[in-house]
Parts: C-alpha cells; structure tokens; sequence
C-alpha cells in the first residue's frame, strides 16, 4: 500500500477496517429482483404527484431544516409522541450507525442474536465496537438461556456490557417476529439500550412501539425502504426517549437530510392506506408462495415479513441459486451463513413475479 503509484504515502485504513468485508448484495440486471426485500410496486401515484408539486417550492440554494421538524412532527405524530422522540437518518442503516457512533466505540461491544441482520454487526465493527454474538433457538427465536448467557459474556467484557442489544422483528432472513414475552425479557435484563429493528414492522403482529412509554432504554428503528416502496429515497427513523435522540444529534452531520427526502417523508405519511392495502396484498402472495414451496419439496420458515426463508432439502442452495440467476431470477443465497445451510431468501413480489420464481425453481429443481 506504501508503495508504487502514491510514492511514499501511507494510504492503508485503520488496522481493523482494513480486515472488514463491504456490504455486498449483489446487483446485476435481471428480469425478476427479489433478493432485497424491496416493495414491488411504485409508491401511490398520488403521492409522487404531490411530490413533484412540493420538490418544485424547494428553495434549491438553500441548506434544509437542520432539525427536519416537520417531517419529525408528521412521524411524531404518528406514533403519538412528541418530536423530541424521533430521530431521522438517510435509511435505517444510518440510524444505526448514528446510534453506534454515539453509543458504541472501543471497549464497548454489542449482542446480536445470529443469525440476524448482518448490518448490526457490521456497523458495530466498523465503529469499533466488539460484538457478542449470541444464538437463536430451534425457532429462530431468543431464548431464555441464551440471552442470559450473551449478557453474563458481555458483563465479562466491561460492566455496562452490551451498550447495545439488537433484536430484530420480524427477523431478517429468518422471518418471524420475536414475540412481546421475549423483547420484555431482554428489555429487563439488559444493562444497555435495547435496539428493536422493525424494518419490517406493518407485517408483524405486535409493534415494541408499545413498550416506549415504560422503557426509556429501548429504541426501535423503523424505514421507508420496504412496505413504504420507497428504498431509493434512503429515509429511516428511530423512536426512542429525548436523552438518546439528544446523543445521535451530537453524531449527526449538519444539514444531514436533504430537503427533497424531507418532503417527501411527510407526504409519504399522508398515504398511509396504500401502504395498508400493499401490506395485505403481499400477505395474501406471501401465503401463496410459501404453499407452492412446499408443494416443491421445500423446508419452509414461518415468516412475519415480505419475504420467505427455505431450505432446498435434497438440492445443493448454491446450485439453485445459479440456475434461478441464469433464468433471470434473483434471490438472495444465505447459504454460507451459519446455521442457514441450504438455504435461499426470497421477496414476496407481486403475482406475476412469484410465478415467475416458482416456474424457474421448478426447471432449477429439475
Ligand atoms: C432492509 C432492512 C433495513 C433497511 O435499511 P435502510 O437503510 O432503511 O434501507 C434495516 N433493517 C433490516 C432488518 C432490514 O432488513
């Protein structure tokens, strides 16, 4: 890295970052896209007509509302509390970031229960922060035993260890949302935030947005990227008490929102039914895709979300997923995660998608 082209410049990165692996979903042009989780349909027509109004009052040379109050009051207001409660990023992985760089650091570690989402414990990597990595059960769910095992762990590493417990719900890639019972159990006996991610929250049955109120520790995330069929606008938030939102503004770039995402944040909020009536749709294709599935021979996972975990029992998950991309089919290959052996995450995507996945399973399956 010192030498050649940049002379005698130092350009390596920070030891542990240069250990790191990227993000890497791959994209690639395909007929079928359902490896990301993302909406398959375009945000309400309305709404991108009200969008273009409001985009074109903008004042461009303008910075934004540093605070974003009024996309904060409308989200607010939402989930009746006040605008101190609510943090906004550019997507959720933001938040998270925010949440690590205010929260996290060296001698600090999180708890993620594997698998998860592995932007939890890529964030507190590239932060600096160690990471306990604890089990879930049979179900794909947090148990008793082993949250209390991950939290003596962390103990052991500092006494205000894990600054952070991530839970995910509904769990991505597994699916099911973690029941009400279990985030009580960990907001009880864990000595640092506990972290609620509901990126996929409108298909869950229970929200821990109702366990706020009595629990100034708990932050949950929500994002406009999935049931909002909004991912390219890149829009998350945190609901959490006023003394951690206070510390992610310290964290915070100035003017971190742009105006245009701002905008459309609030607008978004005003078509609310759309988003209920894709959610129910999708729960009806979700229905219909976990059958065909298992009409093909498939291990099914229960899902709370917008897509579905299965293990190609008798067919090698890698080799699956290479013909369904030579179809122009893609989902996601979890395959090399562990405990995931065999097995491929697949979007719910609208009817005409699903069929065409479950034809191209059906040849790749031979
Ligand atoms: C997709 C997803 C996100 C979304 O991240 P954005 O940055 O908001 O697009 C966050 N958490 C989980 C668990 C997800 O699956």
């Amino acid at each position: 890295m010192s030498r050649g082209r940049s002379g005698s410049r130092r350009l390596a990165p920070r030891a542990d970052v240069a250990l790191l692996a990227g993000y890497h979903s791959p994209q690639v042009d395909v007929a079928v896209r359902l490896n990301t989780n993302e909406a398959p349909e375009l945000p309400p027509e309305a709404f991108v007509r009200d969008l273009q109004e409001a985009v074109g009052a903008i004042e461009m040379n303008r910075y934004p509302d540093r605070e974003a109050r009024a996309l904060r009051e409308a989200i607010a207001a939402q989930h009746g509390v006040g605008p101190e409660h609510v943090y906004c990023a550019n997507g959720s992985n933001e938040v998270l970031q925010s949440l690590l760089l205010a929260y996290g650091g060296p001698g600090r570690s999180v708890a993620v229960f594997e698998p998860t989402y592995a932007l939890h414990s890529h964030i507190a990597r590239v932060t600096g922060t160690g990471v306990i990595e604890g089990e879930r059960d049979e179900e794909m769910l947090i148990d008793e035993r082993e949250l209390a095992r991950v939290l003596t762990l962390g103990g052991r590493a500092g006494e205000e260890n894990p600054v952070v417990t991530f839970v995910c719900s509904p769990n991505n890639p597994t699916g099911r949302a973690e029941p009400r019972d279990s985030v009580e159990r960990v907001l009880a006996a864990a000595p640092g935030l506990v972290v609620v991610d509901e990126a996929y929250a409108q298909f869950a049955p229970w929200s821990a947005t109702e366990l706020l109120a009595d629990h100034p520790h708990l932050v949950v995330v929500r994002t406009f990227s999935k049931t909002w069929s909004l991912a390219a606008l890149r829009l998350g938030y945190a609901i959490a008490d006023p003394e951690v939102v206070d510390a992610l503004w310290r964290v915070t770039l100035p003017y971190h929102l742009d105006s245009v995402k701002q905008a459309a944040g609030v607008l978004a909020l005003r078509h609310r039914d759309a988003v209920a009536e894709r959610t129910a749709r999708l729960v009806e294709e979700r229905g219909r895709l976990s059958a065909a599935l298992r009409s093909l021979g498939m291990d099914v996972y229960p899902s709370d979300a917008n897509f579905v975990l299965f293990r190609t029992t008798g067919h090698d998950a890698r080799g699956v997923w290479r013909s369904l991309l030579a179809r122009s089919v893609l989902v996601r290959d979890v395959s090399s995660w562990p405990r995931l052996e065999g097995c491929l995450r697949v979007t719910v995507g609208n009817r005409m998608e699903n069929d065409s996945f479950l034809v191209a399973l059906r040849s790749a399956l031979g």
